[in-house]
């Protein structure tokens, strides 16, 4: 018997769930008993980069508190309407590593698959807001030209699914991707790179679990988990049932101003990760996107943040602090 009291998509399944995510301001604030007219800050009900939160999300959000640091990653304030010099469409110039359409190829031994146009939350400072996801269509036929790619060039042995976010394709499609993978013998290792289960945990469907288990492949799961607030006992139960199926996982965090800029949320946001058999991998800073600038903290911040982590934390938890820099092939520590 489900109790009256509980929301309808606790019963849903996580495609439901993810067409049923918010997409306007007026019902993710109605959700949140916040009344927009009252709002401390200036919004924008009309972005070009369009609202959308799962409601599982949304539970994991403090009602009546217009400075939720998850509401704040969500919430299209006007500010991203600013232009800052230095900030642009296209921070990481992907847009020059794209031998075939939906790979990216910019580090010695790895690839990038953009898997999904799709994510199933909108984050206001994602460094892909305006990445030309219409020229990436990972198609069929695209991914034929990404694995014949991969296949041809001995020397890749990690494939990374990223995005948008892979894990928005269906169980089969993903399964479909992930077995072709697993035939190009020179591949070691799959690396799923996700956001998807940290606000719609549901979505690490049994089926997903298994599909990600069962492989000669070595896999790696990256979750982006931005702040402890984002982790609850639906997401722990997933994320062990992948542990216990031999899934290594890791955990990604932006650095984000107003949402985890004190040293004591990214402790709290390690030993939370450990807690649930997860190991801190990166603490990025920002890229530069153009409509992200209220997020950015000064790097003498950041590097202030990550040194009272090392005074606090044991070293296997505390992430390496880095920024992407276009003209490298790796992620440069700061
Ligand atoms: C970040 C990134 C990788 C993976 O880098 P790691 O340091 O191995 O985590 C691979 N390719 C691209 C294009 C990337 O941006
Ligand atoms: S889930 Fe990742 S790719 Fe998708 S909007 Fe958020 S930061 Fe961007």
């Amino acid at each position: 018997m489900i109790p009256l009291s509980q929301p309808q998509w606790q019963t849903e399944t996580w495609q439901q769930q993810l067409s049923g995510a918010h997409r306007s301001l007026d019902s993710l604030l109605a959700a949140l008993q916040l009344d927009p007219s009252r709002a401390p800050y200036p919004l924008d009900a009309d972005s070009t980069f369009p609202l959308r939160v799962p409601r599982a999300f949304v539970a994991r959000m403090e009602p009546g508190n217009w400075f939720d640091p998850l509401l704040l990653q969500v919430l299209p304030q006007a500010r991203e309407h600013e232009t800052h010099p230095g900030y642009s469409l296209d921070p990481l110039a992907e847009s020059g590593s794209n031998p075939v359409p939906g790979v990216i190829h910019k580090y010695k031994g790895r690839v990038l698959l953009i898997t999904s146009p799709a994510c199933a939350v909108h984050c206001r400072y994602c460094f892909r807001r305006h990445f030309p996801y219409d020229q990436n269509q990972p198609a069929r036929a695209d991914w034929h030209r990404a694995l014949d790619y991969i296949a041809a060039r001995k020397d890749i042995s990690e494939v990374i699914l990223s995005g948008g976010d892979p894990l928005a394709l269906s169980d089969r499609r993903l399964e479909e991707l992930v077995l072709a993978i697993n035939e190009i013998a020179h591949v070691k290792r799959l690396r799923v790179h996700t956001r998807l289960p940290v606000v719609l945990p549901d979505r690490l469907s049994p089926d997903c679990i298994s599909t990600l288990s069962g492989l000669r492949l070595q896999t790696v799961l990256v979750i982006h988990c931005n702040h402890p607030n984002e982790i609850g006992d639906d997401l722990a139960q997933r994320l062990d049932a992948l542990r216990q199926a031999g899934v290594t996982l890791l955990n990604q965090t932006v650095l984000l101003r107003g949402i985890n800029n004190h040293s004591d949320i990214l402790c709290k946001l390690s030993e939370k990760l450990f807690n649930v058999g997860v190991l801190p991998y990166y603490l990025h800073v920002l890229d530069r996107v153009q409509g992200a600038a209220h997020f950015e903290l000064q790097d003498s911040t950041a590097r202030a943040l990550h040194v009272q982590m090392m005074e606090t934390l044991p070293g296997y938890l505390v992430p390496r602090l880095v920024r992407e820099d276009p003209t490298v092939g790796y992620k440069v520590p700061l």
